[in-house]
């Protein structure tokens, strides 16, 4: 038996929706991600880092698992605060 793939991600959410992630591909073949909010339109852009030192970056940097879905469900994001934040993975 296969146990499904799950795991814990963040979500990243703009007005109660999960946003759109999106990569592209430039011309000279770097890549970036965009993250974009169906509602309003507002949108992170995302660069890609290699073998990065998280220290240079300030204490308490980390890397962390962020979902990213093309096609996110439309529907509202339900409250994460329905589970308590008993979760010690994070
Ligand atoms: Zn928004």
């Amino acid at each position: 038996m296969t146990e499904p793939t799950t795991s814990n991600v963040w979500i990243p959410v703009c007005c109660e929706r999960v946003m759109r992630f999106n990569v592209f591909i430039q011309k000279d073949s770097s890549a970036y991600g965009a993250l974009v909010c169906g509602v309003c339109n507002k949108n992170v852009t995302l660069e890609l880092e290699k073998s990065v030192d998280l220290a240079a970056y300030g204490d308490g940097s980390r890397a962390i698992n962020v979902l990213g879905s093309p096609r996110p469900p439309k529907t509202e994001r339900r409250k994460a605060d329905d589970e308590p934040l008993s979760d010690q993975t994070l």
